[in-house]
């Protein structure tokens, strides 16, 4: 599969003159109740931002995690409505998908701006990148996959994040599930090892001399 017109990493940004080199958390498939607090925990423990490409159709139970996202730092960005294959979509439906979510989100947190959007499964098409611009989003793929919603163990996750991370890199994680994938019994520990690796893999990239942003500005 070709990623076609996306971006994967930052390329060329500031190193801020002083060595430093920038890296991009981003976490996809939530909000989740009980996940992305521990998250977003850990993220103002570290004070370190990151961006979430939210599902919109978990948004009006969670507009209080939205705007705690902004109040923090943080940017929302677009994940759909409900999470598709939007290749398997018609026209209308991917339309419908995108600008749905951003209504979801503007509802959630009036003051949000959403400039981003990643699309499920990473799968984009030249109808979701041309529905994309039209809703003035960016397109946003992703350069690190450590795969965590395969549960792999906190280490694995670690080390696959801390051996292919490089400057201007885009990782990506999950602080939730779509409803579609979601099992009964798994809710509270959903992501307890992305918590877990999330909390030694910011030490350790501080230790390295990244610094952390979110999208916000970049494109
Ligand atoms: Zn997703």
């Amino acid at each position: 599969m070709t990623h076609l017109d996306c971006s994967c990493e930052v390329h060329g940004k500031r190193d801020d003159g002083t060595g430093r080199h920038s890296v991009y958390l981003t976490f996809d498939d939530g909000p989740h109740p009980f996940c992305t607090p521990e998250i977003l925990d850990i993220l103002a423990e570290h004070r370190v931002p990151a961006t979430f490409f939210v599902i919109g159709e978990f948004l009006a139970h969670q507009s209080k995690l939205i705007q705690r996202m902004i109040a923090e730092g943080h940017e929302v960005a677009n994940h759909t409505m409900t999470h598709p294959d939007l290749s398997d979509c018609e026209p209308d439906e991917v339309q419908r998908q995108i600008l749905e979510t951003n209504r979801a989100i503007k509802m959630a947190a009036p003051q949000a701006v959403v400039r981003h959007i990643r699309a499920p499964y990473g799968i984009w098409t030249e109808e979701v990148l041309k529905a994309s611009a039209n809703a003035e989003l960016t397109a946003v793929h992703w350069s690190v996959d450590p795969r965590d919603w395969s549960l792999p163990g906190a280490d694995a996750i670690v080390n696959a994040v801390l051996q292919s991370v490089r400057p201007g890199s885009i990782v990506l994680l999950h602080d939730g599930c779509p409803s579609s994938e979601m099992q009964q019994g798994t809710d509270r520990s959903l992501r307890h090892q992305t918590i877990m690796a999330l909390s030694r893999i910011i030490p350790a990239l501080h230790d390295r001399g990244f610094v952390f942003r979110s999208l916000t500005r970049e494109f």
